[in-house]
């Protein structure tokens, strides 16, 4: 894994995987646009995620819930009363703190002179002595108008959390999939937060992505249902991700560490450049979601169960996976420098490879044709143009070959597709494995199939 961020951006930029957001006006702090490469590569792990969450389940539907939601939503979640505090946040942890709390703290102190009292602005960071932003007044959640009128009762707010789309749907979805406990709704998409201080790349930004689901469940299976989504947690990382499981911390937190209504948490923390930080979670939050809604709606949330008649609310485990910090984690892994044979026997060279699993890969095939020349490129166009309904392909025919090979390895496509002036009398191409760089000669009639069994 590479060890300095700075390479990850600069490759990124350099290649089209992530660029500032409104570079060419200066930029917007903290924003980040998904180039060509990074679309496909994030458009790849949202596909496989889907595969492996939702698809190859029975007991999970997806859904698909609006981004502005009535604001009483946010009335039973809590995000509008705990949002609104005057908050201040460490410039070097970024752990964040209500102003009243920490003066109370300091209040509390012995050394404390009550004559002479503390303002905000000379308390330190309790928990690295880092130091404070200006305190500010602070709602996370963006908030918009509907409408023309911009007054209290026209405001609406852009979704922090992609979860109150599925418990709002709870009994629609239900009712019309006519399930049966336990059962999850699968949701991703785009969440809005005002961080007071995003960074870090795409670790933490003001707008970003999450894949989560909530799995609806009887309370009293909740403890072995936890370690099934935590085996699966790990599966996921292992077999889809192919990442190296050392890098993972499981963060099990501790009685009063958790929300108050969650009788189990686990963060999945990961051995960034930048330090152990949260990757994602999961977390037993039993029926707060459900009750909340029921309360504030006056909707029956309830559900019936079909074979004792026992009416009741249906507890929740919820795993939630950030799109965009997977893919940061995608390409940290993927990174690695080492030393290739060139063509002169002996020699080597420095090759930066992204390998990421290939069915991860942004593109997945490159065609290359030996020369520009016409008779060449217009054969090996076609090879090309075949390819691309079945692939994501990428065609390149200038400068060495050597050259090619590289830009090909940096980007990480798993396989080169060589057109030389013998393919021409024999019909046949190189195929040029990213890893092994071991070479194969295949019928360019056969090239489909030959690609094809390589990413089944
Ligand atoms: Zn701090």
């Amino acid at each position: 894994m590479v060890k300095d961020i700075e390479k990850i951006v600069s490759l990124c930029k350099r290649r089209g995987f992530i660029f500032p957001g409104s570079e060419i006006y200066g930029g917007l702090a903290n924003s980040w646009d998904y180039g060509p490469l990074g679309h496909l590569l994030k458009q790849n792990i949202k596909k496989e995620w889907w595969k492996f969450w939702v698809q190859e389940r029975a007991d999970m539907v997806p859904m698909d819930a609006a981004i502005i939601m009535n604001p009483k939503v946010w009335e039973a979640s809590g995000h509008l009363q705990n949002f609104s505090d005057e908050l201040v946040e460490c410039k070097k942890c970024h752990h964040r703190f209500r102003s009243d709390h920490l003066l109370e703290a300091e209040s509390l102190r012995p050394e404390y002179d009550k004559g002479n009292p503390k303002t905000i602005s000379e308390v330190k960071c309790p928990d690295c002595d880092g130091a404070l932003t200006d305190p500010k007044h602070f709602n996370l959640m963006f908030k918009t108008f509907l409408g023309t009128n911009e007054d209290s009762a026209t405001t609406a707010y852009l979704r922090p959390e992609t979860a109150a789309g599925m418990f709002v749907n709870f009994k629609n979805i239900q009712t019309a999939t006519r399930r049966r406990l336990p059962f999850g709704i699968a949701q991703i998409g785009k969440c809005f937060r005002n961080e007071i201080t995003p960074g870090n790349f795409i670790f933490r930004t003001r707008e970003f992505e999450i894949g989560e689901f909530e799995y609806f469940i009887n309370p009293k299976d909740w403890e072995q249902t936890f370690e099934m989504w935590l085996s699966e947690i790990k599966r996921w990382w292992q077999d889809i991700m192919q990442i190296d499981m050392d890098n993972l911390v499981w963060h099990e937190i501790e009685d009063g560490e958790r929300a108050h209504y969650s009788k189990r948490t686990v963060d999945i923390e990961y051995k960034y450049p930048f330090g152990v930080k949260e990757l994602h979670g999961i977390a037993y939050r039993t029926d707060f979601d459900l009750t909340r809604h029921q309360q504030v709606s006056g909707a029956d949330l309830q559900y019936l169960d079909p074979e004792t008649n026992e009416k009741f609310l249906p507890h929740v485990i919820e795993p939630t996976f950030g799109i965009d910090r997977m893919l940061l984690v995608s390409l940290l892994e993927a990174y690695s420098e080492e030393e290739a044979p060139t063509s002169e026997a002996g020699e080597t060279e420095a090759r930066v490879v992204m390998k990421f699993p290939k069915h991860l890969a942004p593109i997945q095939v490159a065609v290359l044709p030996l020369s520009k020349k016409e008779e060449l490129s217009s054969v090996a166009k076609e090879v090309a143009n075949d390819l691309r309904k079945y692939f994501s392909v990428d065609y390149d025919e200038t400068q060495s070959i050597g050259k090619r090979y590289r830009r090909q390895d940096e980007v990480g496509t798993p396989y080169c597709v060589t057109f030389d002036f013998e393919s021409l009398e024999d019909k046949k191409v190189t195929v040029r494995d990213r890893d092994t760089m071991a070479q194969d000669r295949v019928e360019i009639s056969a090239l489909k199939d030959y690609l094809q069994s390589k990413y089944a």
